[in-house]
């Protein structure tokens, strides 16, 4: 059984309908990357499936689970445990160090575990500034909190929306392939979203958002 299957999920802001994707599925473990121009409905596709939206209509199964049969309290608890999600623009509170950053994000989840908050940012190179804030640290650095976060409740599915889209070419190689590694490490399945053709030659499963959504975006 697939990871995370979608079926006839559909999302319109005003007249517009920008998200209508019939049928999409994705296996546990899996890393596939999704092609779209900007402004074709990827992030709202993303934001769709890990709940920061809710759909005008669909199916949505998250580890054989029906998102929508579940209560508000469980629909909750379901998406923080199963999913980590790397925004475009990171999304970090600047008002928290790098350690709580990942920190919070557990409480959320499965509850704050130190031990593992500070194995991930030690993973992605930051064992050093766990006591900084992110604007002490570069756009990398800055990503890579971002990274360990998304990780941070052992999910299942990680969410990638543009992720090295604000950094430079040597930057956003490496921190692709750092997604990708511990992804992998960690048993979770990527999902990522990008415009970027220097990010999607790096993955061996593309697909085209554009053959999924059935949307006449305007
Ligand atoms: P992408 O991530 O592929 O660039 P988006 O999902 O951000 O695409 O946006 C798809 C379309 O929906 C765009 O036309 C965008 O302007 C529109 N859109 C996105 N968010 C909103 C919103 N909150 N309200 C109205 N329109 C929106
Ligand atoms: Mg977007």
């Amino acid at each position: 059984m697939p990871l995370l299957t979608v079926q006839n999920l559909s999302k319109a802001y005003g007249p517009h309908r920008v998200v209508d994707v019939p049928a999409f599925a994705l296996e546990a473990g899996a890393q596939v990357a999704l092609r779209g121009e900007s402004g074709s409905g990827k992030t709202t596709f993303l934001h769709l499936i890990a709940g920061i939206l809710a759909p005008d209509a669909g199916r949505i199964e998250l580890a054989g689970r029906e998102v929508a049969a579940l209560g508000e309290a469980a629909r909750d608890r379901l998406r923080a445990e199963t999913i980590g999600y790397i925004f475009q623009t990171f999304n970090l509170l600047q008002g928290h160090t790098v350690l709580e950053n990942v920190e919070l994000g557990m409480a959320f989840g499965r509850g704050v575990d130190r031990a593992h908050a500070e194995a991930l940012l030690k993973r992605v190179g930051l064992g050093d500034k766990l006591g900084h804030y992110p604007r002490q640290l570069s756009t990398g650095q800055q990503q890579r909190v971002a990274v360990a976060r998304a990780l941070a409740n052992r999910p299942k599915l990680v969410l990638a929306d543009e992720p090295t889209g604000n950094l430079d070419t040597r930057n956003s190689r490496e921190a692709l392939a750092l997604i990708r590694e511990v992804c992998r490490e960690n048993g979770a399945a990527l999902l990522l979203v990008s415009h970027d053709e220097g990010v999607l030659g790096q993955f061996e499963q593309v697909q085209d958002f554009a053959a999924l959504n059935q949307a006449s975006v305007p």
